[in-house]
């Protein structure tokens, strides 16, 4: 043994960097893991003149083959066979953090706990005795504070003699009637199993119980593999009917059963801890309550986007008027001439069309990042699961949804690190319909011009809307290309807190600074491109019917006559909002050569309330933004699903406001 491999598993947050960082120094690599994007660090320590080499695994509760980060750190322990794995484990948490450690166990692997966070034992007044958690479990475990790097010392030796002495067998007892099958199964796969699958046949029949796909898959290749299924599954369903629950659930039961034993053994809580309710408790009663939470939910979007209405409207005013000082100061000053008409119809009318909504835009940053901070997005999202589950959708999905509210670009790519392959694509083709905040600004146009009143309850609409059809979509495009399990759900509910004013106000800088930068580039650009166009041929009426966007336009508005906004104006606006979608209302600011208070008063002679409603669905739906489109292909990696999620967006987007203008039109609204 020349060389020594260790690698660190653990839950998230279990103090896993923190000891990867103590053990290796500066000695480290950051890369990706072969063929996914999810990060990789690796470092070096050398101890008693062995070199160690450390791998650190991603942060997971388990590991089934149901996510990438789970099947990374499988694939890893069954593939490199580390010569040690070391579990950090939060010991103010063991029931949780112990299940991780039972499956690496389960595993084969070579375990070595690290019982982190004594600190925190310590101050709850917790015993803990070591030696008995040791003993039961038949692996060393090393007691440490890892953020005062103390039990490090340990922790070295402890991998050292592990690696030298190898690991004891390990069993979970599942019962009689679980044993028998299990059995029967690890014999038929000990006959077959070749070379190729270097794991314990009890294990791969586990997991065949459990229908882990990766397994199946796995198994198929060897001789007779197939049959070994077949009867693995015919098994299977018997045993669910003796035990009369799912057979997955019952392994997982038992499992915690096993780890709620352990933890009883070896720890000891003062009296009368567990009792009480913490004010957490207490507010989670009502909040993610089965009846009251989905209400609420939807009661406290409401409130976000009534506030985002009324208080951003004010301040829009102010930079409405500058910006109209601005435009007719150039004029003046430039007089009649191209540069002039660049700057005023252009650049001024369009940029200054998109930034008069920065008010509104900051202020839904300020309610999401509150909303994150405090806790109660992760409460959304759980409470919204259980609805999800109903639709035969993912639960987790929810979270980048939830962030698509900002950007659909950081929702998407926070699909990454949460699903399974499946639910991966299916979060990602459904996140556009997520009504980000560069279409806020259309709403706010529309809405308070045609229905001033009732703005807040309007925009509410559109933003429900697009939740409606994401799921709704994800249903459809769930058995239509993936049909299958629904991976189970464990997910954290943090503790309330109120959040410090300064995380939710550099939260709300970032993002609302990032809509100014794309206000002064992408922007900018669509509105210039939109001025060019306007301008061509020389000579012709700035953006009449006659110039080339004029052209343009026509060419696409007939498409749009149905929904009843089948000028061309409306088709130019809706074309170049495909480059970001703040540019629609940029593209009216910049045809009709006025800021938003112009806007407000030539809008009517064009639009209806009932066509501004259907116009307002289609910029909802319609062909998500250049720049979604390419990061959905570069998370997909895939045309085809690129393909789909543009396709299906311009179908939905088209027919739902063809649908609103045509229905609306038989009630006479
Ligand atoms: P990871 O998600 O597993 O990588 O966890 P980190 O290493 O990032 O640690 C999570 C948090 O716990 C950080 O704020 C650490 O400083 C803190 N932490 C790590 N080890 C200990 C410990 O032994 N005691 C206490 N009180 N905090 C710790
Ligand atoms: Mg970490």
């Amino acid at each position: 043994m020349d060389k020594m491999v260790i690698c660190l598993g653990g839950n998230p947050n279990a103090g896993k960097t923190t000891v990867f960082n103590n053990l290796t120094g500066a000695h480290q690599k950051v890369g990706n893991w072969p063929g996914v994007t999810v990060e990789k660090k690796e470092g070096e320590f050398v101890y008693q003149q062995k070199k160690i080499r450390v791998v650190d695994l991603p942060g997971t509760y388990s590991l089934t083959a149901y996510s990438i980060d789970e099947r990374i750190a499988r694939d890893f322990l069954i593939r490199d066979h580390p010569d040690v794995t070391v579990v950090i484990v939060d010991a103010t948490n063991l029931e949780r953090n112990l299940y991780l450690a039972i499956e690496l166990l389960e595993l084969g692997a070579n375990v070595v706990i690290d019982l982190n966070m004594m600190d925190m034992v310590r101050q709850k007044g917790w015993q803990i005795d070591v030696n008995k958690l040791s003993q039961l479990l038949g692996v060393p475990v090393v007691p440490t504070i890892a953020s005062k790097s103390e039990g490090m010392e340990q922790l070295k030796q402890a991998i050292l003699t592990a690696a030298t002495k190898g690991s004891l067998p390990f069993k979970i007892d599942y019962g009689a009637d679980v044993e028998k099958v299990l059995d029967e199964i690890t014999v038929l796969i000990n006959q077959h199993k070749d070379g190729s699958l270097n794991v314990s046949a009890r294990w791969l029949a586990i997991k065949l119980l459990e229908n882990d796909t990766q397994v199946k898959n796995w198994l198929q290749n060897l001789t007779r593999g197939r049959e070994i299924i077949t009867k693995a599954t015919s098994m299977s369903q018997a045993l669910q009917q003796k035990l009369g629950e799912d057979v997955e659930t019952y392994l997982i039961e038992r499992r915690y059963g096993f780890i709620s034993g352990l933890v009883k053994e070896c720890v000891q809580k003062p009296m009368g801890v567990e009792e009480k309710l913490t004010l957490s408790d207490k507010i989670d009663k009502i909040v993610i309550n089965r009846w009251l939470g989905i209400p609420l939910f939807f009661f406290f979007m409401w409130i976000t986007f009534k506030l985002v209405f009324n208080v951003g409207a004010p301040f829009a005013d102010y930079i409405d008027s500058a910006f109209g000082w601005l435009g007719e100061t150039t004029k003046h000053l430039l007089g009649e001439n191209w540069l002039s008409s660049l700057i005023s119809d252009g650049i001024i009318a369009g940029v200054g069309g998109v930034l008069v909504f920065l008010p509104n835009i900051i202020i839904l940053f300020l309610a999401i990042g509150f909303l994150e901070d405090c806790g109660y997005m992760a409460r959304a999202a759980f409470v919204m699961d259980r609805f999800m589950h109903a639709l035969g959708l993912h639960g987790k999905s929810f979270i980048p949804m939830i962030l698509g509210f900002g950007c659909n670009i950081p929702g998407i790519m926070a699909c990454r690190t949460l699903e399974s392959r499946k639910d991966r694509l299916l979060t990602i083709l459904i996140n556009p319909f997520m009504s980000c905040s560069a279409r806020l600004p259309i709403y706010v146009l529309f809405a308070g011009t045609f229905f001033p009143k009732h703005a807040g309850t309007v925009i509410f609409i559109m933003y429900a809307l697009g939740v409606v059809v994401a799921i709704l979509t994800g249903l459809l495009f769930k058995n239509l290309f993936f049909k299958g399990e629904v991976a189970p759900l464990i997910m954290e509910l943090p503790p309330y807190r109120l959040p410090t004013l300064k995380s939710v106000l550099l939260h709300m800088w970032e993002r609302s600074f990032m809509f100014v930068k794309k206000a002064g580039t992408i922007i900018a650009t669509g509105v210039v491109l939109v001025w060019f166009l306007s301008s061509m041929p020389p000579g012709v009426e700035y953006a009449s019917g006659q110039s080339w966007i004029g052209h343009l336009g026509k060419f696409f508005a007939p498409f749009f006559k149905p929904a009843g906004f089948g000028f061309w104006q409306a088709a130019v606006a809706l074309i170049f909002g495909i480059l970001a979608k703040e540019v629609v209302v940029g593209t009216l600011g910049t045809l009709y050569g006025v800021e938003e208070e112009g806007l407000n008063k030539v809008l009517p002679t064009y639009f209806s309330k009932l066509s501004a409603f259907s116009f307002m669905v289609m910029s909802l739906l319609y062909i998500p933004c250049i720049a979604s489109i390419g990061v959905i292909k570069q998370e997909t990696n895939s045309w085809k699903w690129t393909a789909l999620a543009v396709g299906w967006s311009l179908f939905v987007g088209w027919t739902m406001a063809v649908l609103f203008y045509q229905i609306g039109r038989i009630f006479g609204a």
